[in-house]
């Protein structure tokens, strides 16, 4: 078994550095409240943040997907709730991938509900070959194929999170 760099470290600081300018100028003059989506986002959140050019917040959320192994079962759990108020807010929800969007729309329609100002969509990964469910994702650090990836917050049963880069397992 062995690790195959998929997309460097360097690629990936060039890239978060590109959509927190992006980010920036398209939320100029507001704060934004980032939300991330744990464990997998904690990376992404990290550097996204300490590249973003307006003031930000953030808070965090998990969740759990039922299912074994390397599948989503679609059932989603809240299993941790955010802990301040998103009514009124400029709202980013920032997952570490959206592979078949069941996910990111189960969180979608709850954070909806909750009446935040604006509600947008930054993933750093997208799998668009897997998706099952068409959920709006505004930013997207980069298109995967359809492989099992991780490193850079993504695990594979706990392992590879601390990666600096994301790698695909041979
Ligand atoms: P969904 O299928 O879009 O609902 O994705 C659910 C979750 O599965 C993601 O937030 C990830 O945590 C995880 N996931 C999906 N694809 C991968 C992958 O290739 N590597 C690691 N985790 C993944």
């Amino acid at each position: 078994m062995a690790l195959v760099t998929l997309i460097s470290e360097e690629q990936i600081a060039v890239r978060v550095r590109e959509l927190g300018k992006q980010i920036s100028a398209d939320y100029d003059g507001k704060t934004v409240h980032l939300i991330c989506v744990l464990k997998g986002a904690y990376t992404f959140l990290a550097d996204l943040a300490r590249v973003m050019e307006i003031p930000v917040t953030m808070d965090f959320l998990a969740v759990s997907s039922y299912g074994k192994g390397q599948t989503s079962s679609g059932e989603v759990q809240l299993t941790k709730d955010l802990d301040v108020s998103i009514a009124g807010r400029d709202v980013i929800v920032v997952e570490d991938i959206a592979d078949t969007g069941l996910t990111l729309n189960y969180l979608l329609t709850m954070l909806r509900s909750r009446q935040p100002a604006t509600l947008k969509v930054a993933a750093f990964l997208s799998k668009p070959s897997r998706r099952q469910i068409d959920v709006d994702v505004d930013y997207v650090g980069f298109e995967v194929p359809d492989r099992f990836v991780v490193g850079y917050g993504l695990d594979s049963d706990q392992l590879y999170r601390e990666l600096p880069y994301v790698a695909v397992i041979e």
